[in-house]
């Protein structure tokens, strides 16, 4: 049996989540809604103000990413979940790479595996905790993989796979967990898309696309000739990238979205173009990740998971726990203190804790957790 602690008011962070995603949502967020209470939100997604609003996102985030020429964003509705049929059903042509080392990357990998219309995926797996890029392999014209393994806490570095732009290849990068928070280049992938209920703090639902003049390409002609695929590729609407695009153009989308979810996505791109953008953004998230990486180092109980400095994620910090604390009683008991979802993935199974250490989340918060940490323990 836990025994109740109570944690002092004073070492407490001043919001207590720390979620990989759902993720912390910023007051200010949340005012925006208000805001648009009676202009906004009940209003229709094909009328100026909401079309505005998408506007908005778009501008804003090829601002954010600073968007080579000929790149364009794109959104549509179902998550990063979505996109990963989307990218089976419109931009894989015959067969893809993948480098998986986690949860989220295998399961894009799967989808491909169980697409009747693919060849089978060449596979470039690692152990979770490490991680492992694709190589140059013949016949392959798309190359994909994970910036961030949220389920484990590893980033990976994104370049092209040498060789790959040359062959025509496409380089398609999940970022769900990674953008925002991590440093990329943009013109090195030729998609990069992500969810907005990770870094940009808002709700699940949506996925959103920064789309290469080749990717673009691509799509428009794994589209066009699908009939031709021995009639086998089926491209419903709903996973057309080319549909995607059309609409995002006209700042719209396929099918209705969420209006609260693009207006508080919408107040996030502003705050974080307000306070200088990605450069901002990742130096923020690499201290508050540096703070909970020493702690761990500096603590007689933990450690961080991740052994390569240079591959642990500025944006999801996994520390292991030794075996002597429980990682669920010190959760519970966060918990209880309002300080919620520092658990590990479950499907690792390991007695660990995970931190999101999302732009949202202040710094000064990260420094707090880890006294309340420290606290818990030492009542446990
Ligand atoms: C959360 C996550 C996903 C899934 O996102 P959904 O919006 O739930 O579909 C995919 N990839 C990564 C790396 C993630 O972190």
């Amino acid at each position: 049996m836990t025994t109740t602690v109570k944690i002092p008011d004073s070492i407490k962070p001043e919001d207590g989540r720390f979620g990989s995603g759902p993720s912390k949502v910023r007051p200010e967020q949340i005012a925006a809604l208000d805001a648009g209470a009676t202009t906004l939100l009940g209003t229709s997604h094909r009328q100026l103000p909401v079309k505005q609003l998408v506007g908005s996102i778009r501008e804003g985030l090829h601002d954010f990413f600073k968007l080579p020429d000929g790149y364009e964003i794109a959104l549509g509705n179902g998550g990063a979940s979505a996109f990963w049929e989307i990218a089976c059903a419109s931009l894989i042509t015959r067969r893809a790479a993948f480098g998986t080392y986690g949860s989220f990357s295998a399961k894009f990998a799967a989808s491909a595996a169980n697409a009747p219309f693919l060849e089978e995926p060449a596979i470039f797996s690692s152990e979770p905790g490490t991680y492992r890029l694709p190589e140059l392999t013949e016949g392959v014209d798309t190359y994909c993989w994970a910036h961030n393994e949220t389920s484990t806490g590893v980033a990976a570095p994104i370049h092209r796979v040498p060789g790959s732009q040359e062959a025509g290849a496409l380089t398609v990068i999940d970022g769900t967990s990674a953008a925002g928070a991590l440093p990329i280049d943009i013109s090195q992938t030729d998609v990069y898309y992500f969810s907005p209920q990770k870094a940009f703090g808002s709700d699940g639902g949506l996925w959103v696309a920064v789309l290469s003049p080749a990717a673009i390409e691509r799509a428009a002609g794994v589209e066009s000739s699908a009939h031709l695929d021995g009639a086998r590729r089926w491209v419903p609407p709903f996973l057309s990238l080319t549909k995607a695009l059309e609409n995002s153009r006209k700042d719209q989308t396929l099918n209705t979205p969420s209006v609260a979810n693009l207006i508080m996505m919408e107040n996030q791109v502003r705050w974080l173009n307000d306070n200088g953008g990605l450069d901002w953004a990742t130096t923020r998230c690499a201290k508050s990740a540096s703070l909970l990486y020493s702690w761990a180092e500096r603590s007689d109980y933990a450690q961080p998971f991740v052994s390569d400095p240079a591959a642990r994620s500025h944006a999801v910090v996994t520390i292991d726990l030794d075996e002597r604390v429980q990682a669920n009683q010190v959760l519970a008991l966060l918990r209880e203190n309002g300080i919620v979802d520092c658990a590990g993935y479950r499907k690792l199974g390991r007695n660990q804790l995970r931190v999101g250490v999302f732009p949202s989340v202040e710094p000064s918060d990260v420094v707090n957790l880890t006294k309340c940490i420290d606290y818990v323990v030492e009542h446990l």
